[in-house]
C-alpha cells in the first residue's frame, strides 16, 4: 500500500541560525543528543521539552531554553510550539525488547504525544515537523529467520508491525503522511533501527541490547565473576547505528524535500548476532565471559536489517560508523557512569 502523498513543494526560506528549533523527547537518549548537535551547529534558539524532571535529562546543554511537559496533553503541546520555526517529535514511551512486549499499552498511549503535538504544530504555522518512527512498524512476519533480507521501506504494508509499540509508530506515521497530503504541513519520518551510544539508558529495564551488554561486562568485571545472561539463544541478528550518525541523518533527512511525507530507514547495515555483538564488547574490555542464555526472556523478532538502498539514492550518504569503533565509547561511556554511581555520585541511568 502506497498513500498519495503528492502536492506542490513550496520553497522554505533558509534556516537561520535565530530560528526556534522544539525538539520533544529532549531529556532522553536520541533527544539529547539531537539538542547537542543543533547548538553545536550554530542555533541560538532550541527549546527541549520532555516530561522527565529536569535533574533526570541526560543532556543539559547551557542556553537551551528546558521545559518539563507532558505531551500526552493537548495545551502542552500548544505551549511546547509556540513560535517554533521546526519541530522534532523524539518523545515517545519507549525502552527495549523487556520493556515494548511488557508495556503494550504505555507504548500504544504514546501515540497522544504525536497526535496533539502534529496538530499544535500545524496550527501554529510550523514549517517542518520531523517523526521518530522505528523499525518495530515492520511487518514481522519479515523477521522470522536470523538471515532474514533487510527490510526495505515498503516492507511495512501489509501491515503487521509489532504489538503495540510497532502500531503506534505506524499509526503516527500516517498522520504525518496525511498532514501533508490534507493540509500542507511538510513532515518527515525517519524509521530509526537500533540506537545506542553515550548519553542514553544502561541500567533500569529499559536500555537495549548494546547498553545492556556493556553493562553487564562491566559488572561480570567489577564482581569477579565472568559470567553473562544473554536474553534468548544469542543467534538473533540485528543492525546497531551509532547516535552521531542518528542525529546527522535526522538533520539531512528533515532538509531534503524529496522526503516530504515518505518514510525512510536510518540505521546501519552492519548486521551482527547478539552472540557478535558480546564478542565485541567482550575484546573492548579485554575479557572472556562464560556465557548463559536465558531462552524466556524477551528476545524479539529473529533477524532485522536496513535496507540501505533508498537512504543512498536520496541522500548519497548512510550510517556508517562501524560497530566496534561506537561501542568503544559507548563502554567507555557507561563505565564512567557505573564507577561513578558506585562511588555514591548522582547519575543519571
Ligand atoms: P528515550 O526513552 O531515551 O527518550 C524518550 C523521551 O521521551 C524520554 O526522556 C521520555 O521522558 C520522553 N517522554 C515520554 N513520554 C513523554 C510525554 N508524554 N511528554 C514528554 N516527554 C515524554 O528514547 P530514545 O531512544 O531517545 O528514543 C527517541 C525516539 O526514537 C522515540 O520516539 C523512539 O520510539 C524512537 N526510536 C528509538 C530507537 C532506539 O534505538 N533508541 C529505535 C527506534 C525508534
Amino acid at each position: 500500500m502506497s498513500i498519495e502523498t503528492k502536492r506542490l513543494v513550496e520553497p522554505d526560506p533558509p534556516l537561520q541560525p535565530d530560528d526556534l528549533l522544539v525538539i520533544t523527547g529532549a531529556g532522553g537518549f536520541i533527544g539529547g543528543n539531537l539538542v547537542r548537535y543543533f547548538r553545536r551547529k550554530g542555533f541560538r534558539r532550541i527549546r527541549a521539552v520532555d516530561k522527565k524532571p529536569l535533574p533526570e535529562w541526560y543532556v543539559r546543554e547551557p542556553g537551551v531554553e528546558n521545559l518539563c511537559l507532558d505531551l500526552s496533553q493537548e495545551e502542552n503541546c500548544r505551549r511546547a510550539v509556540e513560535g517554533a520555526v521546526e519541530v522534532y517529535n523524539l518523545a515517545a514511551d519507549m525502552g527495549g525488547m523487556g520493556f515494548i512486549e511488557r508495556y503494550r499499552v504505555e507504548c500504544l498511549r504514546s501515540i497522544l504525544i504525536n497526535t496533539h503535538l502534529i496538530e499544535a504544530a500545524w496550527r501554529a504555522g510550523v514549517r517542518r515537523y520531523f517523526f521518530s518512527s522505528s523499525a518495530c512498524a515492520y511487518n514481522i512476519q519479515l523477521q522470522q529467520d536470523p538471515n532474514a533480507r533487510a527490510l526495505k521501506e515498503s516492507d511495512a504494508y501489509p501491515a503487521w508491525p509489532e504489538r503495540g509499540y510497532g502500531w503506534e509508530k505506524l499509526m503516527s506515521e500516517i498522520f504525518c503522511q496525511e498532514y501533508w497530503a490534507e493540509r500542507g504541513l511538510k513532515t518527515f519520518i525517519a524509521r530509526f533501527h537500533n540506537v545506542y551510544g553515550p548519553y542514553g539508558t544502561w541500567d533500569g529495564g529499559r536500555e537495549k541490547a548494546p547498553a545492556a551488554i556493556c553493562r553487564k561486562v562491566i559488572e561480570a568485571i567489577d564482581r569477579n565473576d565472568l559470567r553473562i545472561t544473554i536474553w534468548g539463544d544469542g543467534r538473533q541478528t540485528r543492525s546497531f547505528m551509532y547516535i552521531d550518525d542518528c542525529v546527522y541523518g535526522i538533520d539531512r533527512i528533515m532538509h531534503c524535500d524529496q522526503l516530504i511525507a515518505t518514510p525512510i530507514n536510518l540505521g546501519s547495515s552492519e548486521l551482527v548476532s547478539i552472540n557478535d555483538l558480546v564478542s565485541i564488547v567482550e575484546r573492548i574490555a579485554g575479557v572472556t565471559l562464560k556465557r548463559e542464555y536465558d531462552l524466556n526472556a524477551p528476545r524479539g523478532v529473529a533477524g532485522r536489517n536496513s535496507d540501505n538502498t533508498f537512504i543512498k539514492q536520496v541522500l548519497g550518504w548512510e550510517p556508517s560508523t562501524p560497530l566496534e569503533q561506537g561501542l568503544r565509547v559507548t563502554y567507555q561511556w557507561i563505565k564512567e557512569q557505573y564507577e561513578a554511581r558506585k562511588q555514591g555520585k548522582r547519575v543519571v541511568e
